[in-house]
């Protein structure tokens, strides 16, 4: 499973992030995914619950903002609002979209103790 992967490298980047700052313990971590990262949320939920264990975070509550996917249309001249990649152009129909955002997971904050 690749979310299982994702969220050991969020753990690793949350612990490392924590101990660096002399940290007791991880309070909230929060993400922020893009609706075309090809996450399956509840899939990473599940993972970073099992991951979490005897880290820092343990006992950190996992908070999610998933922003859009925004792509280029090479035919509008013009940047869209896109719900999956590979859709069409939600103006003109067409596949000449180029994808600029919102294909991606980053951690946004680490609330640390
Ligand atoms: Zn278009």
């Amino acid at each position: 499973m690749h979310e299982m992967s994702l969220a050991e490298g969020v753990r690793e980047i949350v612990d490392e992030t924590a101990r660096s700052n002399g940290a007791q313990r991880v309070a909230a971590v929060r993400l922020e995914i893009g609706k075309l990262a090809q996450v399956e949320i509840e899939a990473l939920r599940f993972a970073f619950e099992v991951v979490k264990r005897g880290s820092l975070a343990d006992a950190a509550r996992l908070e999610i903002v998933e922003c859009e996917g925004t792509a280029w249309c090479m035919r509008c001249c013009e940047a869209v609002v896109i719900a999956g990649r590979g859709d069409a152009c939600p103006k003109c129909a067409h596949y000449q979209l180029q994808v600029t955002g919102g294909d991606r997971m980053r951690v946004l904050e680490i609330e640390i103790v």
